[in-house]
């Protein structure tokens, strides 16, 4: 049998987040500093779990009030109408705005729930120590890591929607307190996103042993 490629937590190094530098502690030192940028250095993002966790359940609390209050007051001459954002996906729908009300639809409720659901499926495995599924996982990881970099997308769409809806005559849009909810929770998800470490998916099979490649 060949030797198992070791990794830098096996020799102690530690990683800096900031400049990238890989660094070995003095001896008997906990919790060292980089010695090229002086940014604290650890060996896994502090309390990365626990942090992560924090803004997914804020998140996932910010979600109800987003759905549930109006993201838009619009006035007509015939009155005021406030819409929900499902709601609005429903008045969007016409044989020709169905596209407009498809990524309404996909932007702001499939995907930050979605990214919600991935956060704490991974936050789950990782407490649980899973050493299963580890390449699924960190693939699932990326792509909200990416969709993350789109998630303001996500308020340019309902904003465009308002602007769209101005054009038509004698009417009036205005934002509802949805809109501060949704924008929490694309930001609280953001945050999750920052928190959570993916190395931590790999370090239950490192201690179990367990070799890839
Ligand atoms: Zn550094």
């Amino acid at each position: 049998m060949s030797a198992a490629p070791s990794t830098a937590m096996q020799h102690g190094l530690q990683n800096c987040g900031a400049c990238g530098l890989l660094s070995l502690p003095a001896p008997g030192v906990e919790k060292g500093h980089c010695p090229r940028c002086a940014e604290p250095v650890a060996f896994r993002k502090r309390d990365s779990i626990q942090r992560t966790w924090a803004f997914v359940i804020a998140a996932a609390i910010c979600y109800i009030p987003a759905n549930v209050l109006p993201v838009l007051t619009t006035t007509t001459a015939t009155g005021t109408d406030s819409d929900t954002i499902l709601q609005g996906v429903i008045l969007l729908w016409s044989p020709t705005g169905w596209p407009l009300s498809l990524i309404v639809l996909i932007a702001s409720i499939i995907i930050p729930s979605a990214k919600i659901a991935v956060m704490a499926y991974l936050l789950v495995t990782v407490q649980r120590g899973s050493i299963r599924n580890n390449e699924q996982r960190i693939r699932l990881f990326r792509t909200v890591e990416f969709i993350g970099r789109w998630s303001m997308v996500d308020v340019f769409v309902d904003t465009f929607t308002a602007a769209l809806v101005q054009l038509q005559p004698l009417m009036s849009v205005e934002p509802g307190p949805g809109l501060f909810f949704f924008a929490m929770v694309v930001v609280l998800t953001m945050l999750a996103v920052e928190s959570f470490d993916p190395r931590l998916i790999w370090d239950a099979a490192s201690e179990q042993g367990v070799h890839y490649g």
